[in-house]
């Protein structure tokens, strides 16, 4: 009778890419794409501008790695400012493009919204998007988490709670927030499950290549920098080529630990750089 171990499981692999800022940027993100195709990718997710700016965008993009490319796309859809029928109209672009998948999200306040419109808006969290969603169209819906809770929870448990809510609701596969030390992602992953929570969890891995990219990483993650991690910025941080080499051997070495412990997936914050993710992908 054969056994399966952990790491035996196949651990999926993905992607995460931004639309360009730029219009005509565009052809070098298409291009960018055909090429992390031939590092077969289960899929590729593309995120959505805060605030729902260049949603278009998102869509053209993932409708690209669809139909295209036939690998399956994830269009990031947020929710804070939206009203239904702003979602609505969205949701008609995604069946229009082909696009039948998508990570639900609240998003984040714009600068913008007052307090009264910020009080007052339809869509409270995620899971009011997720409910919505599933009540009136046919897609396939995942959803974001935190292993070391979201900036706004007051502790792990209770975002874990509303989490539980989010995928009760209807979502099928999660992705998290990026992390560099793994053993909050396990505490996480030992928590999720033991609440019931039994959907796919992909690691959400980001490559830090810059000694800047870290700083502004963990300004907008909230994410914990383990002194391995740190003793490499302050040993390579000056060179540019060592500091990159160095980075992505940390990033292989968090994948590696992933792997055996026999994670569902690994989600590559590529930020649009094929030599990096395609390095990683390599050596692995
Ligand atoms: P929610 O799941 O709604 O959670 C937000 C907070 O509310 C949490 O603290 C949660 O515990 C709490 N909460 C939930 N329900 C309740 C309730 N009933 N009562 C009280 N509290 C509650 N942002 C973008 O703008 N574009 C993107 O493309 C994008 N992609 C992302 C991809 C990933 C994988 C991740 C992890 C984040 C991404 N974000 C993106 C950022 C995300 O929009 C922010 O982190 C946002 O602040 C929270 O979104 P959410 O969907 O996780 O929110």
């Amino acid at each position: 009778m054969s056994q399966t171990t952990p790491n035996e499981k196949k651990m999926s692999l993905s992607f995460e890419i931004f639309p360009p800022k730029k219009d005509d940027e565009f052809d070098n993100v298409f291009s960018l794409l055909r090429d992390l195709k031939k590092l077969n990718p289960d899929f590729i997710s593309c995120t959505y501008g805060a605030g729902g700016s260049r949603a278009g965008k998102t869509i053209e993009i993932a409708s690209f790695i669809q139909k295209e490319l036939q690998i399956d796309a994830i269009a990031h859809i947020t929710c804070v400012g939206f009203t239904k029928e702003d979602l609505d109209r969205n949701c008609s672009a995604l069946k229009e493009a082909g696009v039948n998948h998508v990570l639900a999200l609240r998003g984040d306040r714009p600068l913008s919204m007052t307090d009264e419109q910020f009080n007052s808006r339809e869509f409270f969290y995620a899971a009011d998007l997720v409910r919505y969603l599933k009540e009136h169209t046919d897609l396939q819906i995942s959803g974001a988490c935190y292993p070391e809770k979201h900036f706004e929870s007051p502790s792990l448990e209770s975002d874990l709670q509303h989490l539980k809510a989010k995928v009760d609701a209807g979502v099928t596969s999660l992705v998290t927030q990026m992390f560099f030390d793994n053993t909050y992602f396990y505490r996480f992953l030992d928590k999720a499950r033991a609440m019931g929570i039994e959907v796919p969890i992909h690691a959400g891995i980001m490559p830090i290549t810059t000694a800047k990219q870290l700083g502004t990483t963990v300004s907008l993650s909230g994410s914990s920098v383990p002194k391995k991690l740190a003793d490499i910025i302050a040993t390579y941080g000056d060179d540019k080529e060592d500091m990159r080499k160095a980075g992505i051997d940390y990033a292989i070495s968090q994948i590696r630990d992933l792997k055996e412990h026999g994670v569902d997936g690994v989600h590559i914050y590529s930020m649009n750089k094929l030599k990096t993710t395609t390095e990683i992908c390599s050596q692995l």
